[in-house]
This record gives structure tokens, C-alpha cells and sequence, in this order.
């Protein structure tokens, strides 16, 4: 065996446990931090996707309907999709069918 080859040897077991103590976890980290974050996206989407959405007192109220923007855009569709005029989406809306409160945007 040459001086070399045993050097190229040595640079493959850095490797390998370069991979073993940082890369592995890292990945995993990575992983893990992926997999949360999916994780959250499932818990919060039936409510983005929900035709219903909740004044600050819960009560329930349809999410789909004639909506004016706080640029005086009205629109219909979801309440916090984004204006046709001016881009934004409402961080609230009024009002609740049953108390008249606030209704919040999920995605806030
Ligand atoms: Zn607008
Ligand atoms: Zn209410």
C-alpha cells in the first residue's frame, strides 16, 4: 500500500464519521423540523379550508360571501383571500351573525 492510498483510506473514515456525528444529525434535524412543520400546515388547514370561521366569541359564521376591504373593495369569495384591488388580506372582518364581534383571520 502506497503513502497515498492509506492517506485517501483515512479521508474516508473522516468522511463516514464526519456523516456519522454532524451530517446524520443534522438530516435528522432537518427531518424532524420538515416534518413538524407539515404537521402544523395539516393541524391549522381544515380551518383555512373551513367554509365556517369563528368570531372571537366562537360562534361559527360562513367564511364564503360579499366582503368590503378596509380599501373599500368589495368582493366575494372568502372573506381573507386576497383584494382584488389592493393585494392585502383582511386581518378581520365584521361582523358575527350572532354577537356582531369581530371575525379573525385564521392565517393571523
Ligand atoms: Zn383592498
Ligand atoms: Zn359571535
Amino acid at each position: 500500500m502506497s503513502k497515498q492510498s492509506s492517506s485517501l483510506a483515512l479521508d474516508v473514515l473522516g468522511l463516514a464519521l464526519w456523516i456519522m456525528f454532524i451530517g446524520l444529525p443534522l438530516l435528522l434535524w432537518w427531518a424532524a423540523k420538515l416534518f413538524f412543520r407539515l404537521l402544523r400546515l395539516l393541524w391549522r388547514s381544515p380551518q383555512l379550508f373551513s367554509k365556517d370561521i369563528r368570531c372571537v366569541n366562537g360562534h361559527k359564521n360562513p367564511a364564503i360571501g360579499s366582503w368590503k376591504c378596509s380599501c373599500g373593495a368589495v368582493f366575494s369569495g372568502w372573506a381573507f383571500a386576497p383584494c382584488p384591488v389592493c393585494g392585502r388580506s383582511a386581518d378581520y372582518v365584521d361582523g358575527c351573525e350572532i354577537c356582531g364581534a369581530s371575525l379573525l383571520n385564521p392565517l393571523r
